[in-house]
This record gives structure tokens, C-alpha cells and sequence, in this order.
């Protein structure tokens, strides 16, 4: 997809803050954070939506990703949010699925 955001930032025609990548997926710190750990972990190939991802084991991926990096980063023991975008109510803006990874400071319990 050429006018991909998250495609270039894959092909590294635009620069991130990248924390983690693999062969399939790629994690980089959101330009405009909310929470003082908010990172972004996007399978590399240009899939649009969540409700597109499921029959190959990319949920699998991201799942262990997610752990991996929070242990990383050093919020795995103190928590985390993994929330996903679908779509108008959700305000989603970017259309190459991508899984919203956010800790490092105690969050709100409301999520709407
Ligand atoms: P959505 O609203 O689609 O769930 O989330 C898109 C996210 O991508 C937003 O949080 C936004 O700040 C982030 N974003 C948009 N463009 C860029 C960019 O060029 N670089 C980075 N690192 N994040 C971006
Ligand atoms: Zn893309």
C-alpha cells in the first residue's frame, strides 16, 4: 500500500522510535502518546482492520509480542492496556491494523 502510513514506517522510508521487530511484526512508540508507555505493534504486512486478522496465527504473534515487550520496557509486573481501534465509533485514523500497547503510569478504570 504506497500511501500507507505504517507501511513506510515499515519499509523505514519514515522514521520511528522502533522497540521491537521480527520477521512479522514491527513495534514502534506512538508520535503522540497517551500514557507514558504507548507503543504500537503492527504485523508487517498491510492488513486494513482487526476484523481482517484471524486465520493465520498473527494474534499469536502480537500476544507474545506484547509481553515481550512490556517486559522489556519494564511494565510487565506493574500492568498494561492493549486496545484496538475498529472502525467510527472507535475513532480508528490509521487503516493498517496495529495494537495500541499503553502502561507505565496508573490509567483511569474508565475505557469509553
Ligand atoms: P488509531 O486511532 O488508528 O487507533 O491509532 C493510530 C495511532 O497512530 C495514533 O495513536 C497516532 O498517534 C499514531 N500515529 C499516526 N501517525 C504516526 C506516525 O507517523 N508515527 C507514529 N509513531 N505514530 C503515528
Ligand atoms: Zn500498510
Amino acid at each position: 500500500m504506497e500511501d500507507c502510513i505504517f507501511c513506510k514506517i515499515i519499509k523505514k522510508e519514515i522514521s520511528s522510535d522502533i522497540v521491537f521487530e521480527d520477521n512479522n511484526l514491527i513495534a514502534f512508540r506512538d508520535i503522540n502518546p497517551q500514557t507514558e508507555q504507548h507503543i504500537l505493534i503492527v504485523p508487517k504486512k498491510h492488513i486494513a482492520n482487526v476484523t481482517d486478522l484471524g486465520s493465520d496465527d498473527t494474534l499469536n504473534k502480537i500476544y507474545n509480542a506484547t509481553k515481550q515487550i512490556a517486559k522489556e520496557q519494564g511494565f510487565l509486573d506493574s500492568g498494561y492496556r492493549v486496545v484496538v481501534n475498529y472502525g467510527r465509533h472507535a475513532c480508528q485514523t490509521v487503516f493498517h491494523v496495529h495494537f495500541h500497547l499503553m502502561g507505565g503510569e496508573q490509567m483511569s478504570g474508565r475505557m469509553g
